[in-house]
C-alpha cells in the first residue's frame, strides 16, 4: 500500500520480533481487531523496524520480478505489500495521538527520521518506478478498469512527486531533507504538546469564577484535582479549557492571562520555542520543492492530487472571502463596544474580550444564551442522534459491541458495530470522547483499517476522537453547541470511511484530496440543527424535555452570528500558511513574518489567528496540511453548494439526494473529485452558496471552486 510514512531495512532485526504481538495479523471478531490488550510501548520500535524490513523485502521482490510489468504484478502487488507495517503504524499512531507520554515521545524522536528514510527508499527504488511507469504508460491499452487506471495514475504521480525521476545525488539530498524534516516535525509537535501539558493557571478563589456555568466550574475542579490541587480550579492550556473561560469569565485580567498563555504556545523563548524549528522547516521545504522542479513548497503541495490544482486558485478563493469577512468583524466589534460602553466598562475591545462580549451581543441581539442550550446537549444523546442520521441517510445501523469482546486502549473507549439494512457488517466505530493527559487537543477521525475488496472482502474500522471534559462520575456530559457541531463533523469523516465501496485500499474511504476530504464532514454538521435530531435527541438532562422550539428558532436566527470572527480567525491562519510557503528561498523569522503579513492584510487587532505560527500543528507537525490549511474553506465552498442540493430538493432528509451523496462518498479516490462532484450536483460548485451560508454579500462575478 502507499504509505504516508513508510522505512529503513535495519540490519539489527529485533530479537523479539517473533514474540512481538504487534507483528501478528489481527485476530478476533469482525475480521480481526487491533490487539490493544497486548500492545505496549516497548513493542512499538521493534515492530516498526520489523514491519519496515518486511515491506522492503516485499518491494524488492516486486521490483525484481523477472516477468514483464503488469498492473497485477506491480500495482496490485504493491497494494498487497506492507500489511504488517500498516497494522503496526496504526497502533503507533494511536499511541502518538492519544497515549503520548515520555516513553512514546522517545520512540517518536527515534523513529520519525527512520520512517521518512524508509519511505524514500521505496519511492527512490528506480527498478520499481520503471515498472510503475510502464503500467501507467500502458493504462489506456491494457484493459484496466477505471479504478485501476486511477490507481496507476496515483502511484505514478506520487512517485514522481516524491522524486522518483531525480538523479542519484539529488535523490540522496532529498532523502536527507526528508529525514531532517521528520525530526523537526516531531520536535515541533512535542514542543506544543509540552506547553499544553505544562501550562496551567490555578484559581484559588471562587470569586474569580464569576460568570462561569456550573459545568465549566466542575470541569475546572476536576482538572485541578487531576493535577493534585484538589479544592482549586484549573485552566489548562488547551482550547477546550481556555475557550469556555474566555466566553464566560467576568474577571478580565484572568481572561487576558489565560488568553496569553494559550496564544503563546510554542513561542515562549525557552526549550519549547518553535521559531527556529519553523525557520529550518521552511528552508528545507523550499529546497526540496526546487529539487523536485517546483517554484515553491506551495506549488509542490497544491499541484496534482488536489481539487484546487494551483496555489493561485486557492489564494483567489481566500482573497475573495477575506475583505467581506474583515468588514463584518468591524461591525461585530462595534456591536460589542456598544455593550461595553453601556456597561461603563471603560475598555476598548481586546482579543481576550471578543468571545466574552460576543456572547453578550448574542444574548442581546438574539436573546440566545449558550447556557440555555447546553443543558439539552447531552453527549450520549447526541451520539444517538448521529446514529439516527446515519440510519436515515445511509442505512447504517449502529449496535454497541459487548464490552470485553473487542480490546480497547483506554477504559473510556467504546466500540460499535455498523451493519447495513440487510444485517451485513459494514465496519466498526471506536469512540474515544474525553480529554486526558497525553492526548492531543482537538477532535479527529482516523481509520484503523480501510475497506478493500480486491483480495477478499475487508471491512473498515474507523474511530472518532475528541476532548470533551469528563464531568462528575454518573452525571451526563453536557457540551456546547459548537462542540456538538464538531461531534457531527468528525462523525461525517467516519461515515465517509464507512461508506467506502472500492477495490483497492489506497483509494478507499477518506484517502481523497486534502481540499476535498473536509467536504463530507462539514456537510454532515448541518444535520445537527434539523428538527428531527433536535426534537428526539436534544433533551434536557434533568427534565428529559426536548429543546424548546423558541430556542431552536433563536439558534437558527443566530446562525450567521459571529461569522466575521470565525472566518477571520481561520482565514488569517490559512493565508499565513500559504504565504509562508509561497515565500520560496528566503530565510524567514516566523514572528516577524506573521506580524508583517497580518499588518499588510489589515488583520483586525481584536482577533488573533486560530493557530499562530509557533503552534500551527496542521502545518508544521507534518507535511499533510502544509500549504493546505486553505482546504477547509475550499471544502466549505463545496459543502455550502452541496447543502443547497438538499434544500433545493426535499430538504435534509431527501432520499434521492441522500442516495447520490452516499454514492459520492463510496467512491473514495477512484474518481477525480471534480468529476465526482459534478455527477452528484450536475454542475461545478460556485462561491455563491458559501457567501450565503456565512451571511456575506454574494459577488456578481463569482470565483468558482472547480
Ligand atoms: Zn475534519
Amino acid at each position: 500500500m502507499l504509505l504516508a510514512a513508510s522505512v529503513t531495512a535495519n540490519a539489527d532485526m529485533p530479537e523479539n520480533a517473533q514474540a512481538n504481538p504487534l507483528l501478528a495479523p489481527w485476530t478476533g471478531p469482525y475480521g480481526g481487531v487491533p490487539p490493544f490488550d497486548k500492545a505496549k510501548v516497548d513493542y512499538l520500535k521493534p515492530a516498526l523496524e520489523a514491519g519496515m524490513a518486511q515491506n522492503l523485502a516485499e518491494v524488492d521482490r516486486i521490483a525484481n520480478d523477472p516477468a514483464a510489468p503488469t498492473f497485477e504484478n506491480t500495482i496490485a502487488a504493491m497494494e498487497r505489500a506492507g500489511r504488517t507495517l500498516d497494522r503496526v503504524g496504526t497502533v503507533y499512531g494511536i499511541y502518538s495521538s492519544t497515549l503520548n507520554d515520555d516513553a512514546v515521545q522517545a520512540v517518536e524522536r527515534e523513529m520519525a527520521p527512520k520512517l521518512a528514510a524508509f519511505s524514500d527508499q521505496i519511492t527512490q527504488n528506480s527498478k520499481l518506478f520503471e515498472r510503475i511507469a510502464k503500467v501507467y504508460d500502458a493504462r489506456e491499452t491494457s484493459g484496466l478498469t477505471a479504478e485501476q487506471k486511477r490507481l496507476a495514475w496515483l502511484y505514478y504521480t506520487n512517485f514522481v512527486r516524491a522524486g522518483a525521476k531525480l538523479d542519484g545525488d539529488a535523490k540522496k539530498r532529498l532523502s536527507e531533507i526528508n529525514q531532517k524534516l521528520a525530526g523537526l516535525y516531531t520536535q515541533f509537535s512535542q514542543n506544543v504538546l509540552k506547553d499544553e501539558n505544562d501550562g496551567v493557571i490555578f484559581i484559588d478563589s471562587e470569586a474569580d469564577l464569576a460568570g462561569l456555568p456550573q459545568a465549566v466550574r466542575d470541569g475546572m475542579a476536576q482538572g485541578a484535582e487531576a493535577r493534585g490541587q484538589k479544592g482549586k480550579w484549573a485552566i489548562s492550556n488547551t482550547r477546550s479549557s481556555v475557550e469556555p473561560f474566555l466566553v464566560y469569565a467576568d474577571n478580565r485580567a484572568l481572561r487576558e492571562k489565560a488568553w496569553r498563555m494559550f496564544i503563546m504556545r510554542g513561542d515562549n523563548g525557552g526549550p519549547t520555542d518553535n521559531n527556529s524549528t519553523i525557520t529550518q522547516i521552511l528552508q528545507l521545504r523550499a529546497e526540496r520543492a526546487r529539487l523536485l522542479g517546483y517554484p515553491t513548497h506551495a506549488h509542490w503541495r497544491v499541484s496534482d492530487n488536489t481539487m484546487a490544482r494551483t496555489p493561485e486558485r486557492a489564494m483567489e478563493l481566500m482573497e475573495a472571502v477575506w475583505p467581506p469577512a474583515v468588514a463584518r468583524v468591524h461591525e461585530e466589534v462595534a456591536d460589542m463596544q456598544k455593550i461595553a460602553d453601556a456597561e461603563k466598562a471603560g475598555i476598548k475591545i481586546e482579543p481576550w474580550d471578543y468571545r466574552y462580549y460576543a456572547e453578550k451581543v448574542r444574548k442581546s441581539k438574539y436573546d440566545l444564551d449558550e447556557t440555555e442550550v447546553t443543558p439539552y446537549m447531552q453527549l450520549e444523546n447526541l451520539r444517538e442522534g448521529m446514529f439516527y442520521m446515519a440510519k436515515e441517510l445511509f442505512g447504517f445501523n449502529f449496535k454497541p459491541v459487548t464490552p470485553g469482546k473487542v480490546p480497547v486502549y483506554h477504559p473510556d473507549v467504546r466500540v460499535w458495530e455498523v451493519n447495513d439494512p440487510q444485517g451485513n457488517l459494514v465496519g466498526l466505530w471506536y469512540f474515544d470522547p474525553y480529554a486526558r493527559k497525553g492526548k492531543r487537543s482537538g477532535a479527529w477521525m482516523n481509520a484503523y483499517r480501510t475497506q478493500e475488496r480486491f483480495d477478499g472482502d475487508i471491512r473498515t474500522i474507523v474511530s472518532n476522537n475528541s476532548n470533551f471534559v469528563k464531568g462528575k462520575p454518573g452525571e451526563p456530559v453536557l457540551i456546547s453547541w459548537e462542540d456538538a457541531t464538531t461531534l457531527f463533523h468528525e462523525f461525517g469523516h467516519a461515515l465517509h470511511g464507512l461508506s467506502s465501496n472500492v477495490n483497492y485500499p489506497s483509494v478507499a474511504g477518506t484517502s481523497v484530496a486534502r481540499d476535498y476530504v473536509e467536504f463530507p464532514s462539514q456537510l454532515l454538521e448541518h444535520w445537527l440543527s434539523t428538527p428531527e435530531i433536535l426534537n428526539r435527541y436534544a433533551l434536557h438532562y434533568q427534565t428529559g424535555k426536548p429543546i424548546p422550539k423558541e430556542i431552536v428558532a433563536k439558534i437558527e436566527a443566530a446562525e450567521k452570528f459571529n461569522e466575521g470572527f470565525k472566518t477571520v480567525e481561520y482565514l488569517s491562519s490559512a493565508l499565513i500558511d500559504m504565504k509562508l510557503h509561497l515565500a520560496g528561498n528566503t530565510t524567514i523569522d516566523p514572528d516577524k513574518f506573521e506580524r508583517e503579513t497580518l499588518t499588510a492584510l489589515d488583520m483586525p487587532s481584536e482577533i488573533v489567528m486560530r493557530h499562530r505560527t509557533p503552534q500551527f500543528n496542521h502545518v508544521f507537525s507534518g507535511d499533510s496540511y502544509s500549504a493546505g490549511y486553505y482546504s477547509y474553506l475550499w471544502a466549505d465552498t463545496i459543502t455550502a453548494d452541496a447543502w443547497e442540493a438538499f434544500t433545493e430538493a426535499g430538504g435534509p432528509w431527501d432520499k434521492d439526494v441522500g442516495r447520490r451523496l452516499k454514492l459520492l462518498l463510496s467512491q473514495g479516490n477512484t474518481v477525480d473529485p471534480a468529476d465526482a462532484y459534478r455527477a452528484f450536483r450536475g454542475r461545478d460548485p460556485g462561491i455563491a452558496a458559501l457567501m450565503r451560508k456565512r451571511g456575506f454579500p454574494v459577488p456578481q462575478a463569482p470565483a468558482t471552486a472547480k
